[in-house]
């Protein structure tokens, strides 16, 4: 039932991506990178012919995991105050002082760590909460694993290396002492949270789920296309707890890791992008249904309740950088465009079709971060605020700057092409005109979000960031949660199974209140639109963009 929530964003979210597609080449490339990465939806590309490849016994081994060994060189006695041999231990410590602040830089914890960031804070956040004594772990193990975790991120990726998971791992520990999470979650369940954040991208080899599928790797052919890197990041972290004293869960009672697993599991399964709209659908939900405490603290008394929050927020997390200062979200933009352009060029080697963004011939860095700010970023960011709210709202302050801040770097040169080009046919009016008579017809939306087809192109101006209105997803209530996981399991199945008669009833129910609804809607966030960009950029500009949005100009 929660489904229909998630339907719901993502037809929107099409409306308005086609709706960019049609603005320029380089808003199409943005429109097709954000709903081939978080829409859950297969590329079609051209499958190039199987590589011959050298014999290998199949799934005899999680690939990825070398012998490294970092217990010899460590004692209890010789720790290093940080868990890192540094010269530089004094800037370190300053560093460190933000641990519990948003705003740590932790480009400088690398370069005063001896670039360990991730050995570094996974020990920092590990004292400061005191977890080693808490899980009675080792110290020397502890050292030895995060160090074997760090090894096992590939150094040569630009962006999903290990100072990504010391990003996601601090960030994380921030959210977990939000305040409105006060004594929320057990000890074992911040354990399992600050666990998965640090190995959510372990052995991650800078491309993306879809280009291991298209090249039939043998990580795409191990775990049958789906979630490829997520799962192979759990099988190594967990695999590497297995390696010379390095099973820093050793004292934990066989139940403590039986749920811990369950639990990070969970959470980096989660960082899948393509479950973004799932999550985000039935984070909506949560915060529709929140109950707090007299002193404003959530109420979470059932695991699933408390599973679900951990997994958006380690989601969050993942997707924190344009949260953060500009300049440690501008590197960070940096790099995850040198990451693309990486692949991109790979994918032009070997003739394949360039995935979106990653051409760096055509890309637009400024609007794809604009376009990720508006469909992205901001949704989940904004739904969390609500979750904890007043606790995000620095967060999300600096949230809108950056993308303000981006949005006055786009360049300001004509953004549609002046003639209709064989490739932008789309622009067309008549084949726009075509399709929005298609776009009203429910049965074709339908099939539209069934299949996993290419966005539709609609007229509506429609904010997909502010996705449905409180109530209108609601006509069934959720029912009671049972404790029992198991039984859980089975009802998901149920609810599975009658998903589409409810959601078929709903679309159709839908349909005519939100006709209505979006004229109204187009005229309040035009409104609202406009004062947002009245703030930062000349009166011209803006109305150009607005001139743009209608059809005629674009031909
Ligand atoms: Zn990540």
């Amino acid at each position: 039932m929660y489904d229909t929530g998630k339907k719901e964003f993502k037809r929107m979210l099409n409306r308005e991506l086609s709706h960019m597609s049609e603005m320029s080449r380089s808003g199409n490339q943005v429109s097709e990178y954000i709903s081939t990465t978080f829409l859950d939806k297969q590329n079609d590309v051209d499958i190039p012919s199987p590589t011959l490849r050298e014999r290998e016994k199949p799934m005899c081994h999680i690939s990825g995991v070398k012998k490294l060994t970092h217990s010899s060189s460590l004692s209890n006695s010789a720790l290093p105050r940080f868990g890192v041999k540094t010269e530089q231990e004094d800037a370190l410590a300053r560093e460190l002082d933000d641990l519990n602040k948003w705003g740590l830089n932790i480009f400088r914890v690398a370069e005063f760590s001896n670039n360990r960031p991730l050995s570094c804070m996974m020990f920092a956040v590990f004292q400061e909460r005191d977890l080693m004594k808490t899980f009675r772990i080792p110290m020397d193990t502890f050292v030895t694993y995060v160090m074997t975790l760090e090894d096992h991120y590939h150094a040569n990726v630009a962006y999903h290396n290990s100072l990504h998971a010391a990003d996601v791992t601090q960030s994380t520990h921030v959210l977990l002492s939000t305040p409105a999470l006060d004594a929320v979650f057990t000890d074992l369940e911040i354990l399992a949270a600050l666990f998965a954040a640090a190995i959510h991208d372990v052995d991650h080899p800078g491309v993306s789920n879809q280009f291991l599928i298209n090249t039939n790797s043998e990580l795409a052919l191990m775990y049958n296309d789906e979630s490829v890197l997520e799962n192979h990041h759990l099988a190594v972290g967990f695999k590497l707890l297995h390696e010379e004293n390095c099973d820093i869960f050793q004292n934990l009672s066989k139940r403590q890791r039986q749920s811990l697993r369950k639990l990070v599991i969970d959470m980096v399964l989660a960082t899948d992008m393509s479950k973004h709209m799932s999550l985000l659908a039935d984070l909506k939900t949560m915060v529709e249904t929140k109950k707090v405490t007299s002193s404003g603290v959530l109420l979470l008394d059932h695991y699933t309740d408390r599973i679900q929050v951990l997994r958006n927020m380690v989601h969050c997390a993942d997707l924190s950088n344009p949260t953060k200062p500009l300049a440690v979200y501008r590197q960070w933009t940096e790099r995850i465009m040198e990451e693309f352009f990486r692949q991109g060029d790979k994918e032009r080697e070997r003739g394949m079709e360039i995935s979106p963004m990653c051409d760096k011939h055509t890309a637009s860095v400024e609007k794809s971060q604009v376009g990720f700010i508006d469909y992205i970023v901001h949704p989940l960011w904004e739904t969390w605020g609500d979750l904890v709210h007043p606790d995000a709202q620095d967060i999300l302050d600096t949230l809108e700057d950056n993308r303000d801040w981006y949005q006055s770097t786009i360049p300001q040169s004509p953004s549609p092409p002046p003639v209709c080009q064989d490739k932008d046919l789309k622009t067309c009016v008549d084949k726009f005109q075509f399709e929005l008579t298609l776009e009203d017809n429910p049965q074709s939306e339908q099939s539209e979000s069934e299949d996993g087809g290419q966005p539709t192109p609609n007229h509506v101006t429609q904010d997909c960031g502010r996705p449905p209105e409180e109530g209108r997803n609601q006509e069934a209530a959720p029912e009671g949660i049972a404790e029992e996981e198991e039984e859980e399991e089975e009802e998901d199945e149920e609810e599975e199974e009658n998903e589409d008669i409810i959601e078929e009833e709903t679309e159709v129910a839908m349909e005519e209140e939100v006709e209505e609804e979006e004229q109204q809607q187009r005229d309040n966030e035009r409104k609202a639109k406009k004062e947002r960009l009245l703030d930062t950029r000349p009166v011209e500009d803006e109305e150009d963009e607005e001139d743009s949005s209608s059809p005629a100009e674009d031909t």
